[in-house]
């Protein structure tokens, strides 16, 4: 049996995409305003959120939002800047997909630049820490708000060379676990995290050049899963891990 989501799914929803300019987390923001959600498109690169803005009004989606912001060195003024303008413009926050990342070097951890080490960890990590934080008082004004943390296989268990990602990961996916036992009895917020695996994007193939990248599904396989993960179908799903490479067909698209 396969997951069928209903075609406004996301409906009167307001849901903020990280890292929504490109790979899986672009896919995500136009597959979430094809299913009717209004979405909140955060990046550092602008052209690239203003062409999936556009992407979205040319189908008819809910005119989403552009949120120009550098993870890597946004603070607290600004993110309350952000927060400030969401309370304005929604009042609420429904759904947050944290996607966006960066890779950092694939070297042994005694060769790893410091600096790129700590860029890794602000990007991958703190801000999301950051941003959760500080947008709680939006989530909590949602009645079924959720909210996504994209991991990755060496999140789960570190291994070789992977460096601060493996790292930055590891601390992210403890910080979601936390905060969905934290939640798990006191709001109707629900906290999940979500392993996509082997996707073909741009990230995928700088971590593995010589890989041939028609060997990987694409970011539209995974939209199912998403989509669960978002909406009100999920309700009963909680402090857990989704492995897109392991859940079999039901949650993935076929290609
Ligand atoms: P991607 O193609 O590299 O896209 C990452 C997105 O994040 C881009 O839009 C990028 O913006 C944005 N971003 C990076 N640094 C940022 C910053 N400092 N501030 C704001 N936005 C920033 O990566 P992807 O493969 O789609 O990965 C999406 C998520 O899935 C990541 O969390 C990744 O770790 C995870 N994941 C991916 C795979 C895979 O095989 N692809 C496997 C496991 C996990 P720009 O476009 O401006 O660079």
């Amino acid at each position: 049996m396969s997951y069928e989501p209903a075609p406004d799914l996301l409906k009167n929803r307001i849901v903020l995409v990280t890292g929504a300019g490109d790979g899986i987390g672009r896919t995500a923001a136009l597959t979430f305003a094809r299913h009717r959600a209004t979405v909140i498109l955060l990046g550092r690169t602008v052209e690239k959120l203003e062409q999936v803005y556009d992407d979205i009004v040319a189908a008819n989606g809910p005119e989403p939002g552009i949120v120009p912001m550098d993870l890597e060195k946004a603070g607290q003024a600004e993110i309350n800047e952000l927060v400030q303008a969401l309370i304005e413009n929604y009042g609420r926050l429904d759904g947050l997909l944290h996607n966006a990342s960066i890779l950092g070097e694939r070297v042994p951890f005694d060769h790893y630049s410091i600096e790129q080490w700590q860029r890794v960890m602000q990007v991958n990590c703190t801000a999301v820490f950051m941003l959760t934080r500080l947008l709680m008082p939006l989530l909590r004004e949602s009645d079924d708000a959720r909210v996504l943390f994209t991991s990755s296989s060496v999140g789960e268990t570190p291994r070789a060379y992977w460096g601060a990602y493996a790292v930055s990961k590891y601390a992210m996916e403890g910080f979601a676990k936390l905060m969905a036992d934290e939640l798990e009895n006191t709001s109707t917020i629900r906290v999940n995290i979500l392993n996509p695996g082997g996707t073909r994007t741009a990230m995928r193939a700088k971590a593995y050049p010589a890989e041939d990248p028609n060997t990987l599904k694409t970011p539209d396989a995974l939209m199912p899963l998403y989509l669960y993960l978002m909406g009100p179908d999920s309700r009963e799903e909680h402090g857990r891990t989704f492995r897109a490479d392991q859940i079999g067909d039901s949650l993935l698209s076929e290609e």
